[in-house]
């Protein structure tokens, strides 16, 4: 091939770059089949409110089966999926398959489902979640919604209408991997989320001064604002007991469980009940 660069890096770049094109266009063509040959899976991971030491809910996380490729997770086929065009398909299946199975769990339990920024061009997206509803029979109130503050990079009045409408259902909205993202806090002026969720970046290495006070300022935002808040990445005890005494109540993490097949449910419930949540001592004063 000749050298058109006059450097030689087009000679060495360019059979790279194929080879890559066409390795995504080939997952791309795997993706738009595993809807209908059913290699996707959501498993689940608990929500833990230490407080009332209790499982309050479960969240969904996409899983693809590849049968030659193993178990692919949701970061590195999600990009794709959105830009083959599989997203809003993918979604509704989520949707769906999520509130039938929190269905069949005790109404005390909620089940959040995350959602693409993508899906919200869609002009169906409500109706969607209506119809994931109905037919599963899952209250509105059980249902929780997960975006990131990507979805605030395009400042549209679209996207605040849809999160009020799905409020207005009773729906619980929640800000994923909040202050990791390049958005500005504007929106959180504009719309009242329900629930903050501390990134786990934040809760990774608590021995750092700015993290703990990032975290504590995470809080008291949320406070102030009325909105409930969650800690991710929840891995040792000493960071339950850190987040608890600075005020956070509800934690996610594998200190608790792993995402689980939903088989294993009952048995991530007992086990936590179990493991440590009668004889925790929560101190009142810190929360
Ligand atoms: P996320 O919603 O912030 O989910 C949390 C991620 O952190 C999950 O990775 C989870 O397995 C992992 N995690 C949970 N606890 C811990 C912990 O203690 N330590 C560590 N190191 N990691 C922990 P996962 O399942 O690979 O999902 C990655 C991201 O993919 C999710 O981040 C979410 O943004 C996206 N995603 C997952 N499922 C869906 C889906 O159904 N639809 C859409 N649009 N996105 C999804
Ligand atoms: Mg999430
Ligand atoms: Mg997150
Ligand atoms: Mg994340």
């Amino acid at each position: 091939k000749e050298d058109r660069t006059g450097n030689g890096s087009f000679r060495v770049f360019e059979p790279a770059m194929r080879a890559k094109l066409k390795q995504r266009r080939e997952m791309e063509l795997d993706l738009k089949a595993a809807l209908d040959s059913e290699e996707f899976e959501l498993y689940y991971q608990p929500f833990v409110d230490i407080v009332d030491k209790r499982v309050s809910g479960f969240e969904a996380l996409l899983r693809w089966r590849h049968p030659q490729k193993g178990m692919i997770s949701p970061g590195d086929f999600i990009p794709l999926a959105e830009e083959a065009g599989v997203i809003e398909r993918l979604g509704i299946w989520c949707l769906e398959t999520a509130c039938t199975e929190a269905s069949t769990w005790p109404q005390s339990m909620t089940i959040s489902v995350n959602l693409s920024p993508m899906q919200f061009k869609s002009p169906t997206l409500l109706a969607d979640i209506d119809r994931a509803l109905a037919k599963s029979g899952l209250a509105a109130s059980r249902l929780q919604i997960e975006v990131t503050e990507s979805l605030f990079l395009d400042e549209s009045d679209r996207v605040l209408d849809i999160l009020r409408e799905m409020r207005r259902r009773g729906l619980t909205v929640s800000m994923d991997d909040f202050g990791t993202g390049y958005s500005s806090l504007g929106y959180l002026s504009r719309f009242s989320f329900n629930k903050l969720k501390i990134d786990q970046s934040f809760v990774r290495d608590l021995e750092r001064a700015e993290n703990i006070a990032i975290v504590r300022a995470v809080i008291g935002l949320s406070k102030s604002l009325k909105m409930q808040v969650l800690a991710e990445g929840i891995e040792t005890e000493g960071q339950m007991r850190r987040l608890l005494a600075e005020g956070c109540r509800e934690m996610q993490g594998y200190f608790f469980s792993t995402p689980q097949p939903k088989e294993e449910l009952p048995r991530v419930i007992a086990d936590i009940t179990k493991r440590w949540m009668n004889d925790l001592d929560v101190p009142e004063a810190s929360l």
